[in-house]
């Protein structure tokens, strides 16, 4: 970020570009085909908006063009209100909300007994268990990564298509609206509902299935898979079946790694590559789709097809009929050709209609169903033509002292060269670059460029190097015969090749993570109690300066300093990404002036697209007439009505008869924690998190805490109701287990949150503010801390008694009686499963022994610090192995000739993770210190190696040491074994197959790559677990097995691997109990495929 005089000065500078540029942009919009003189722009006081100008603005798009060009426009904002939820709405003229009575409008669905009919009808075929009513859930499920905020009445998780279609015409019969959900990564209201929300599970293989079809250059998959997770079952049967060519699905949206394929073809998502013609729409082949009634048509099987031609003739003649007015109305095929020329998703496909022949309604019902957000029918099966994912690529960052160069040469790149992605910056997009050491030695002439100055972040892509070679010939000629000015300074002209393609694939990925980042960086910096909006803008690209410019103008005008303006340049696509409050009405005014400014600039002044790849959602449902038209707009009531006449499919989405839909159930972000603040709930954190499937994820734990947080606040300063008040001890009820107890605190939701939270810190943190009003628990947690050597003593011979038990009474038994036990204390004791561990051997310490390389003068030490768990849990009583962990390590240390040193009082050390993950922080402190000042005596001050066997106390350890110089010596076995020992031992491959478990910790640190090599050198083949985090954490995945249970689901082993590895104790042991095979430490296949060498090495 610039610093603030910094900031100051460039706005200044900015405000006086800008008005030269209005004024340009003026000039030349007076002479465009539509009259515009940018009126927006001036000087002259807005006048209300209300009333008949009302109308002009939204329900007759002709008129429209002309008055909105005379007139600048004003909303009126008479009030706003706060629902029970939070929402902000803006109060209606003349709107009543009459409590009890159902009308089939947001804020209205009341239940007058239809969704208890609901109800009762689908617990016929749904249980109870995958329905949920209570307020946290279907407030946490009432959050989508939208700035809109919808209470469903009822969450049901459906498994399979056979549900659906089952409630669908129930759904119909009963009048109860449905919206659908996959990720819920959607950004303009269309993924939430105030009535009934049918949430795809994941449970297994639900919604998860897939065929690769032959080389992969097509892929039939499943609504519930995350698109990122389709192109790595792609690369995965390119590589497996050693394919020339790997392939991945068009749609690139930057949420791929998090959204579904559900989403990405009702969304008809798109990114930075796949522009136009690669989205959904133009590289769909087949679908299977459920419609209102319970029907299923699949577009693959031409049985289906003729069967649905004969049972929906009217939907069929509907559907030709509409197609043929479109296609004799010249007028409106040449709009809706030139619309979709350039990324459009505001409104329905409406180029279903033109771009297939009258006598093929199945491909023209298959085509308007994309992109359209669940209001038209359920996608259960797509078919995709998968495109080529060339291995040969380079990037180049070139920079222009103003926009309108910027905006130019991207139109010359469109028109002329085949060049892959380009990508545009703002200024103010580019002060970020500023602040980013790599950027600033890849381009260094960002820093301080002109106040107007923009950037193309350019990609070619070539089938070898020859083929890419040609492309940046072309793009290079081309950008350099258009005679465009080059260089962050209009005063210091820069040649071409000071902005070279980088073929190094490290540099490359430093331009893409800085553009990945722009959305992130506004999201982080925002002031905390305001929420991050992205708009999706989109016009000829040929008109992308003037647009750009006025939009850089009017957020300048209406104070919003932060917003950025960035996108993909290729398709004159623009985000516009900014902060803003709905605290009260003067905040809400202002996001409806500009709203109204913005839609009218976009659509009328530049004949735009108000979404390029969003979604209509309920975000601009009040302006696809405006963009549209009257004619078309009437269209696609028309459409709708064919497929859904009672609304039923995701009201008030894309088409919404309320001209300030977009203005109510505004979601508000209550600056509830510093640890959470900047979240912007967008839902990337989630499929990473081991409770998704069993109480909340990341994002919705932090939307519920928000929510208490809110109600707490109305509570103590007294102005909250009764109803409010109920709200609160409900939600914290709930919140108890589903958001606390159940959460691993693992941070995995870390690694794919673009903000960088860790969602488990604030639950920690809970956890130490509840111990620290519960002064016994914790005043015996210190006690256990100070005494630990009688816990270390003592469990060994607890877990031998529990074998024993088990040889007597049996499995069952034992687990009954532990899970009532379980249940009677609340979890505080484990459950009992097979792949419980015996008691370990005592740890022997060694004695040091002459070794090879110290007789050569180079000793070889090595610091040992066996966790706790490992000297306390052997391996699991039905294993093989009756070696412990320690043994193990020590062996592998023989073999390499190292002596051994271990700790003082190492029976008493511990890392203090069992305490710090209960909340007791002074006991994990005590412990942590401890064991920080033995592992210095023992490393003399980090000169010796230490090696800790166990991931996740290594990490604990690492977190909170405040000694440097141990910090570099301190090693998880995996990194010491591939740093000092793979030379010092002779490898042979013991295995063909075995499975590996990379512990969420060790993720962190980044080894997973280290682990699967070390695996790949005792086992021919090595399989990871694809499981982000196993829920174990420490001991909680024992005394809460429904989170291992949850995670673990996903667990999918080939046949014939009959072991696996990780390194935890705990985690392995849950692994186990899933799959059904050991799982015991990567030491016992490093051991066991390893000896020593003949010749020691030096
Ligand atoms: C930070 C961020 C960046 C983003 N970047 C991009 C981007 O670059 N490009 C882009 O296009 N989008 C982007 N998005 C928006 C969003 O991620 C995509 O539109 C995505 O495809 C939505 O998928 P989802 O699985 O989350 O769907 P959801 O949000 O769950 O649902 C999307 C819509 O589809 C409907 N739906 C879901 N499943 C089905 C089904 N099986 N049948 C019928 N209807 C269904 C829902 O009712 C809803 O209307 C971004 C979002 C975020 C938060
Ligand atoms: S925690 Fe991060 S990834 Fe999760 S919703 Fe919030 S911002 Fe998104
Ligand atoms: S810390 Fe782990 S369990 Fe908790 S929210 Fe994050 S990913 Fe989920």
């Amino acid at each position: 970020m610039a610093p603030r005089g910094q900031g100051k000065r460039l706005a200044q500078l900015l405000g006086q570009q800008l008005k030269q540029y209005v004024s340009e942009v003026r000039g030349i919009s007076s002479g465009n085909a539509s009259g515009a003189r940018g009126a927006l722009g001036g000087a002259e006081q807005p006048v209300a908006r209300q009333g008949v100008m009302q109308q002009q603005t939204r329900s007759n798009a002709q008129v429209a063009v002309q008055q909105a060009v005379q007139q600048q426009i004003k909303v009126v904002v008479p009030a706003i209100r706060t629902d029970l939820v939070g929402a902000v709405s803006m109060v209606s003229e003349g709107e009543k909300v009459e409590p009890g009575v159902f009308k089939n409008i947001d804020g209205h669905r009341f239940d007058d007994g239809r969704y208890q009919a609901f109800i009762e009808e689908i617990t016929k075929f749904i249980p109870k268990e995958r329905q949920y009513t209570d307020p946290v859930r279907t407030f946490a499920y009432g959050t989508d990564a939208s700035f809109y905020r919808l209470n469903p009445k009822l969450v049901v998780k459906v498994h399979n298509e056979e549900e659906v279609r089952k409630i669908l015409p129930i759904a119909e019969r009963l009048k109860v609206p449905i919206t659908f959900r996959a990720a819920g990564t959607s950004l303009s209201g269309q993924a939430i509902t105030d009535s009934v929300l049918i949430k795809l599970s994941h449970t297994g293989k639900n919604f998860r299935n897939y065929t690769v079809h032959g080389d992969g250059s097509s892929i039939t998959v499943e609504p519930g898979l995350i698109g990122g997770e389709v192109n790595r079952i792609l690369a995965a049967h390119a590589k497996k079946n050693k394919l020339p060519i790997t392939y991945k699905i068009g749609p690139d949206p930057s949420s791929i790694d998090s959204c579904m394929i559900g989403g990405i073809v009702s969304n008809n998502s798109s990114g930075m590559c796949c522009g136009v013609s690669q989205n959904t729409y133009h590289t769909l082949k087949d679908m299977r789709v459920v419609f209102m009634d319970g029907t299923v048509l699949d577009t693959a099987d031409p049985a289906s097809c003729a069967a649905f031609m004969k049972s929906h003739k009217a939907l069929v003649d509907g559907v030709v009929d509409l197609a043929r007015r479109v296609q004799a109305d010249r007028e409106l095929t040449a709009l809706i050709r030139r619309k979709f020329a350039i990324k459009c998703t505001t409104g329905y496909s409406l180029n279903a209609l033109v771009d297939f022949p009258l006598d093929n309604p199945i491909e023209i019902i298959k085509h308007i169903i994309i992109g359209s957000e669940g209001t038209l029918g359920f996608v259960s099966r797509a078919t995709y033509n998968t495109v080529p994912e060339w291995p040969d690529k380079a990037s180049a960052f070139i920079v222009f002292p103003d926009v309108r160069a910027a905006c130019k040469g991207a139109s010359v790149l469109r028109n002329e060269t085949s060049v892959d992605a380009v990508e545009l910056f703002d200024r103010a997009s580019l002060r970020e670059c500023e602040s980013n050491e790599d950027m600033m030695r890849l381009v260094p002439d960002i820093k301080g460029c002109d106040p107007m100055a923009a950037a193309l972040l350019i990609e070619c892509r070539g089938q070898d190097e020859a083929a890419l070679k040609a492309r940046i010939e072309e793009v290079t000629r081309v950008l350099t015969e258009a005679g465009l000015p080059l260089g962050a300074k209009a005063a210091e002209p820069q040649p071409i090749s000071a902005y070279p393609f980088h073929h190094d694939q490290k540099n490359a990925k430093i331009f893409w993570d800085v553009r990945r980042g722009l959305i992130p960086i506004v999201g982080a910096a925002r002031e905390p109690g305001t929420s991050m909006l992205i708009e999706d803008v989109a016009c000829p690209v040929d008109k992308l300066a003037d647009m750009m410019i006025d939009l850089i103008d009017m957020f300048q005008r209406y104070g919003y300093h932060d917003a950025s303006c960035f996108g993909h340049a290729l398709e004159g696509n623009l985000h516009l990404v900014f902060s803003q409050g709905f605290r009260n009405k003067d905040e809400v005014q202002r996001f409806a002036d500009m709203m109204e400014e913005m839609c009218y600039i976009v659509a009328t002044k530049h004949s735009g697209s108000l979404k390029g790849e969003h979604g209509t959602g309920r975000n601009v449902a009040p302006f696809v007439e405006m963009e549209w038209g009257s004619k078309a707009y009437d269209l696609m009531w028309e459409l709708k009505a064919l497929f859904d006449p009672n609304a039923t499919l995701n009201p008030g989405v894309i088409l919404n008869r309320d001209p300030d839909a977009h203005m109510k159930f505004l979601k508000p972000s209550p600056a509830a924690s510093p640890i959470v603040n900047r979240c912007i709930e967008c839902g990337f954190c989630e499929s990473n998190c081991p409770s998704r499937d069993v109480t909340l994820t990341p994002r919705q734990r932090i939307t519920v805490y928000r929510e208490m947080f809110r109600l707490k606040q109305l509570e103590a300063s007294g102005a909250a109701s009764e109803a409010e008040k109920k709200q609160l001890a409900a939600m914290s009820n709930s919140y108890a287990y589903d958001g606390e107890q159940t959460c691993a605190a693992d941070g995995m939701c870390q690694e794919k949150c673009p903000v960088k939270i860790n969602t488990g810190d604030m639950i920690k943190a809970l956890r130490a503010e509840a111990m620290t009003e519960a002064k016994t628990a914790s005043g015996t947690a210190m006690f256990l801390a100070r005494n630990f050597g009688l816990i270390n003593a003592a469990v060994p011979k607890f877990l031998n008694i529990v074998d024993f038990a088990h040889s007597i009474v049996g499995p069952k038994p034992l687990a009954a009686i532990s899970r009532a036990l379980n249940a009677a204390t609340n979890h505080f004791v484990p459950v009992w499963n097979p792949y419980m561990p015996k008691g370990a051997a005592p740890l022997k310490v060694p004695t040091p022994a002459p070794v090879p390389a110290a007789a050569a003068g180079i000793p070889r030490r090595v610091v040992y610090m066996p966790s706790c768990v490992t000297r306390m849990m052997g391996p699991a009583a039905g294993d093989k192995e009756t070696a412990s962990v320690h043994e193990k390590i020590m062996s592998l240390f023989a073999k390499a000739g190292y002596q051994v040193i271990i700790p003082e009082g190492v029976s008493s050390q511990c890392c203090g993770m069992m305490f710090n993950s209960r909340g007791f922080k002074d006991a994990a402190a005590a412990k942590g210190a401890d064991l920080e000042a033995a592992l210095l005596k023992a490393s003399e001050n980090g000169k010796i190696p230490i090696v800790m066997d166990t991931s996740p106390c290594l990490a604990q350890v690492k977190s909170q040491i405040s000694e440097p110089s141990l910090r570099f010596a301190l090693y998880e076995p995996v990194e010491f074994i591939r740093h000092f020992l793979v030379d010092k031992l002779e490898w042979k491959k013991v295995r063909d197959t075995v499975a590996i478990h990379v512990p969420c910790s060790s993720k962190k640190m980044g080894i997973e790559e280290s682990f699967s090599k070390l695996a790949g050198l005792c086992s021919h083949e090595v399989v990871p677990s694809g499981i982000p985090c196993c829920g174990m954490a420490g001991d909680r995945g024992m005394r809460f097995p429904e989170l291992t249970g949850a995670s673990l689901q996903h667990l999918n082993l080939p046949a014939g691997c009959s072991d696996g590895y990780s390194t935890s104790r705990t985690c392995e042991m849950s692994l186990s109990n899933h799959s059904g095979i050991n799982f015991r430490g990567l030491v016992y296949l490093v051991d066991e495929a390893t000896s020593p060498k003949k010749t020691a090495s030096a």
